[in-house]
């Protein structure tokens, strides 16, 4: 049987791993990109290029889009508007899920059916089956084209509200960039000691491992409205992201970092939760800052 052909819009390293991976899974592939050169070394692997957005909407039914975001989307399409009607658009360009809702009742007044999607891996996982895309919008459209996009990570629908996937997205990369960013701040203050980043990984690495555990702790807690200070308390958290802050300036490295945790901290304690959990500070969150 001879498999479904798909176009890919937006040739970025997202787009052109993923291009790759329906070629190698034997799927003909219809590519257009704003700058026309990224395609050529698809074009040589046998991916044909379109010479105009209309012309890559009207040849195929599925429409998969790999863009910086979703005012991307409106730049290309736009122009192509008429060339909609009867297509799936699979977006997996990360933004909000509003804007995802948006685009997907844009895309249903243009007579084109819409699914929403988070890839959840770097371009070198697209292709692995233990890769994993949030997807989300009309059930059936999803489950009428899963097995193609199977071909590029393994798919977890999320449900019919086109906003779902790029909310469980956008919560995963709440906690990446956050994390990643303590990552480096951490190795920017080992690197003030002449501690390399290589060197420091097995203890990095302990860290990170480490946090499932406090995860699979803390969460029924949490969905428990429950705050016991009986294993750790937040006048203790203060006074140790203090010694954080400390050694940071000492080193003379930025501040930025630890200092604003602290203030998270410090309003935690102004809210009368010294005798919490730290998991009180979710109290804080939930309210915009004051200074917002
Ligand atoms: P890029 O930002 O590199 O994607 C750029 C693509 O968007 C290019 O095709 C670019 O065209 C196009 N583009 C941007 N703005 C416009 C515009 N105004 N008009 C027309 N085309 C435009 O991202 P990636 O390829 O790295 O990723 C694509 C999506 O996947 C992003 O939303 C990203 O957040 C998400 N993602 C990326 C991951 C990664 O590790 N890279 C991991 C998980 C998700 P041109 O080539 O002409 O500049």
């Amino acid at each position: 049987m001879s498999k479904q052909s798909v176009t890919v819009i937006g040739l970025g390293p997202m787009g052109q791993a993923m291009t790759q991976a329906f070629l190698d899974a034997g799927h003909p592939v219809t590519v257009w990109n704003r700058t026309p050169a990224r395609a050529d070394a698809l074009v040589a692997r046998g991916a044909v290029r379109a010479a105009t957005v209309a012309e890559a909407l009207a040849v195929n039914e599925l429409v998969v889009l790999s863009l910086t975001d979703y005012d991307a989307m409106y730049a290309i399409l736009e122009p192509a508007e008429q060339a909609l009607g009867g297509r799936v658009l699979v977006n997996l360009s990360s933004d909000t899920p509003r804007k995802a809702r948006e685009a997907a009742a844009w895309a249903a007044e243009r007579g084109a059916r819409f699914l929403s999607g988070g890839v959840q891996v770097p371009p070198s996982g697209i292709g692995t089956a233990e890769s994993s895309t949030f997807y989300s919008g009309p059930k059936e459209v999803f489950e009428a084209h899963q097995a193609t996009l199977s071909v590029l990570t393994g798919t977890d629908y999320r449900g019919a509200d086109p906003g779902l996937a790029p909310l469980y997205y956008q919560i995963q990369m709440d906690m990446f960039w956050t994390t990643m960013l303590s990552y480096l701040h951490a190795l920017a203050l080992a690197d003030a000691h002449g501690i390399p980043a290589e060197e420091h990984l097995p203890y990095a690495a302990a860290a990170m491992e480490s946090i499932p555990g406090f995860l699979r702790f803390y969460a029924p807690r949490i969905d428990a409205g429950r705050h016991d200070g009986d294993v750790d308390r937040l006048a203790m958290g203060v006074a140790s992201v203090e010694h954080v802050l400390h050694t940071t300036e000492d080193a003379g490295v930025d501040p930025a970092l630890p200092a604003a945790v602290l203030d998270v901290f410090r309003r935690g304690m102004a809210e009368g939760h010294a005798a919490d959990s730290f998991t009180s500070l979710i109290e804080v969150f939930r309210k915009p800052s004051p200074r917002a």
